[in-house]
Order: structure tokens, then sequence, then C-alpha cells
């Protein structure tokens, strides 16, 4: 009952296509090697910085690389020695709530080895059987 009530609770109220599962390792990689999308990812310095004018987060990216995605930026309040965030009781909400399935609609994927897992919340057949009987509806 529980289950079911959790599935409804996340399908239909929170409009959510996985579950979060997991913990996070503490390994860092989720704070190195960051695209940034905003409406596009983001490709020019020109861009980035006035991106930077928009959110106090992206003040603490910088630019470390370019590929064919886009610009590669890793996070400067990352402690790379220790892997830990510098400004952890005060990091963002978007590092708070990271990771979420938004990622997946924005071309990205978990970092390597993440502790965190997206399960969705319906598995293939459950979806295909509800697109089948809307498509008899028709
Ligand atoms: S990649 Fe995953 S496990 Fe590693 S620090 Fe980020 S959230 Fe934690
Ligand atoms: S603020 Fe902290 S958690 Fe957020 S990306 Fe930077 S180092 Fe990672």
């Amino acid at each position: 009952m529980f289950k079911k009530l959790k599935k409804f609770f996340y399908l239909y109220i929170l409009r959510k296509k996985y579950y979060r599962t997991g913990t996070c390792l503490g390994c860092g990689r989720c704070c190195q090697k960051i695209y940034v999308k905003h409406k596009n990812v983001i490709q020019t310095e020109e861009e980035f910085k006035k991106l930077q004018l928009l959110h106090p987060f992206y003040t603490y990216l910088k630019i470390i690389d370019k590929d064919e995605t886009g610009l590669v930026f890793e996070c400067t309040k990352l402690d790379k020695t220790t892997n830990k965030c510098t400004i952890h009781r005060t990091r963002p909400g978007i590092c708070r709530r990271y990771p979420q399935e938004e990622l997946f609609n924005m071309g990205g994927t978990l970092a390597e080895h993440c502790g965190y897992r997206l399960e969705p919340i319906e598995s293939f057949e459950e979806v295909f059987n509800k697109v089948s009987k809307k498509l008899n509806k028709r």
C-alpha cells in the first residue's frame, strides 16, 4: 500500500519519472568536469560571464577546458586533496539537490561511480501498456 501511495505521489504530484536511491560517497566528481546549460550548453567565456550575474553559484566555477559539448568547468569550492566541499554547510541548492532527474533532460549523466542511482518509477512494460491504451482509445 505504501509503495503504491509513494508511486502515485512521485508520478502525479511531484511529476517525477525517477526515484533517487543510494547515497553520496564523497568522491567530489560531480564538482569537477561540469557542463553548464542555460537554454544551451555554455560555449563561450562571454556567455559564461553573463550567466555569472544571474546566480552566485556560477561565480564559483572556473573554466578548465572546452570540448565538443561546450565549456568544461570545475568548482573552486572543492578541496581537491580531500574531495570535500569547503562551503558544505552553505552550498547552493543546486548542489544540495544533486542529482536530480533534470540532469537527463539536460543531456547529462551521473558522474562516474556516483553512489546515487536514478531508477525509473515505472517499468518499460508499464509505460508501454499506458501508451498502447491511449492509442487504442483513438
Ligand atoms: S559524484 Fe555522486 S558520490 Fe561523488 S560527490 Fe557527487 S553526489 Fe557524491
Ligand atoms: S559548491 Fe561545493 S558541492 Fe557545489 S559544486 Fe562546488 S564544491 Fe561541489
